[in-house]
């Protein structure tokens, strides 16, 4: 949106001086590119750094709001008071390919007929191709009295899925003297399905640190009806539930926040929602529910029942949009939703649209590799990585259903470093080159 100052004068017919005032008025721009990245977060950055090296300059646009670009996987280590959340946070400025134009905007509406894209501020992007990368959003609003909470500072309740409260876990955990801690799991699709669990071992491994874990109980509500959805990884998490002595309650999903008298309310899922038990507690740690942006719910031609943008996927291509493709958390692809999958994503969508553009078929094929590291306690983790259907997929020589201490450095240390280095450069496509070099001859 161009802001344009009118500089206008006249004579005023009362004393005759000459008066100057200015007027201004709004010019939306019309914007148009070869490739326009709506989102420019995880998948968003890592597609146009790629693309912006390949294409011609200007021919790239990326479309993002925000003008901090966070690595979300470590707020699970900043609620448990591991890093700080300024660790976790650069300039989208210093993050985003400095060869693509960035328009600091969110996107409205999509006319995928016509390819034209209108944002809220009102301006327009012409584009040849698109790139859906917009993530998903929290959708506190659906649990009643969870957003209250969340804004009060001595409800004891928070959340690691945001940047704006998972420092609050930590305070919460730093503050608490015994009792019920709660840990929540919703039953809509969530980023990273581990980290749920992953606060809870965290809270346990700190109430063993402070000497309250002796005085507090510790109860983990999953709407699932299993620990972990692959079962290498469910069979040892079983195991580290049991020897922490966490309550788990399956099936169990959360449906109001009442934090004036402490409670949280479930219902069974599956089950009439109006048949509720309640849970007293100290602390609540609430994963609350997902869903992709309005924008994306409101593309009715672009997206499922869900709301999810409905790609192949094998090829990551619309299903009725060739000249469409979308990466990430807000695809209705079936796997577990991971800044790991993005990473692979990131390499057939580039092969892929690169054919498109080439008016050749896509040919490449995601095979749906996402990875959990499991942070069990301060310094063991379990590697989970797998593909679709739940099939293991490791990368190391080792036995990764297992706490490790390497698997717990490479969370916290080179994760990050590969992310902030190589993924949003559009250098990383996963762990693919590790298991060639270890194992050439495998399949
Ligand atoms: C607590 C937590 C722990 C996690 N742990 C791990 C882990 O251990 N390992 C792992 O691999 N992954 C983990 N993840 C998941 C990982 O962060 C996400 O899967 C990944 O970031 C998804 O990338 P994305 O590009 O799809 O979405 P995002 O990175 O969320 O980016 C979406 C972008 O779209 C922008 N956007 C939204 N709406 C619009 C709009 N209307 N117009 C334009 N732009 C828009 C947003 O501002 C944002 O920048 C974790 C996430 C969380 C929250």
């Amino acid at each position: 949106m161009n802001n344009v100052i009118y500089k206008l004068s006249y004579v005023s017919a009362t004393s005759g001086i000459i008066r100057n005032f200015s007027v201004s008025a709004v010019n939306n721009a019309n914007y148009s590119c070869k490739l326009l990245v709506v989102g420019g977060g995880s998948g968003g950055c890592s597609m146009a750094a790629k693309f912006a090296r390949k294409l011609k300059k200007d021919s790239v646009i990326v479309l993002e709001p925000s003008s901090d670009h966070y690595y979300q996987p470590l707020f699970t280590l900043v609620g448990a008071g591991v890093t700080s959340l300024s660790a976790t946070r650069r300039q989208a400025r210093s993050v985003l390919p400095s060869a693509a134009k960035w328009i600091q905007d969110s996107a409205l509406s999509i006319d995928p007929k016509k390819s034209v894209l209108t944002t809220t501020k009102g301006d327009t992007v012409s584009y040849e191709y698109l790139v859906v990368a917009v993530g998903l959003i929290n959708d506190y609003g659906k649990v009643p009295g969870l957003k209250e909470a969340l804004n009060d500072k001595n409800s004891g309740v928070s959340t690691i899925f945001s940047s704006d409260y998972c420092e609050k876990t930590w305070s919460d955990l730093k503050s608490f003297k015994g009792g019920d801690a709660v840990f929540t799991y919703p039953d809509t699709p969530i980023k990273c399905p581990g980290a749920p669990q992953k606060i809870a071992y965290m809270a346990d491994a700190y109430f063993n640190k402070s000497n309250v874990r002796s005085k507090s109980k510790i109860t983990y509500n999953t709407c699932l009806p299993v620990i972990f959805g692959v079962k290498k990884y469910a069979d040892i998490l079983l195991k580290v539930v049991e020897r922490k002595k966490i309550n788990v309650n399956y099936k169990t999903v959360l449906k109001e926040v009442r934090s004036d008298k402490k409670e949280a309310v479930f219902f069974t899922a599956c089950e009439d929602k109006d048949k509720v038990t309640t849970q007293r507690y100290d602390i609540l740690h609430v994963t609350p529910p997902m869903r992709t942006p309005d924008f994306l719910q409101q593309s009715k031609e672009l997206v499922d029942a869900t709301g999810y943008l409905t790609v192949d996927k094998y090829t990551l291509q619309h299903t009725k949009y060739p000249n469409i493709y979308g990466i990430g958390d807000c695809t209705n692809t079936p796997n577990s939703k991971t800044a790991a999958a993005v990473a692979k994503q990131g390499y057939v969508l580039e092969q892929n649209l690169l054919n498109t553009m080439k008016r050749d078929n896509p040919k490449h094929k995601y095979d749906g590799y996402g990875a959990c590291p499991l942070v069990t306690s301060y310094n063991t983790c379990v590697l989970a990585e797998f593909i679709y259907d739940g099939v293991p997929r490791e990368t190391l020589p080792i036995n990764q259903a297992r706490e490790s201490k390497l698997a717990y450095y490479m969370k916290k240390d080179l994760f990050p470093f590969i992310y902030w280095h190589f993924m949003l450069k559009g250098y990383y496509n996963g762990p693919e080159f590790v298991r060639k070099i270890i194992n050439p001859f495998a399949k």
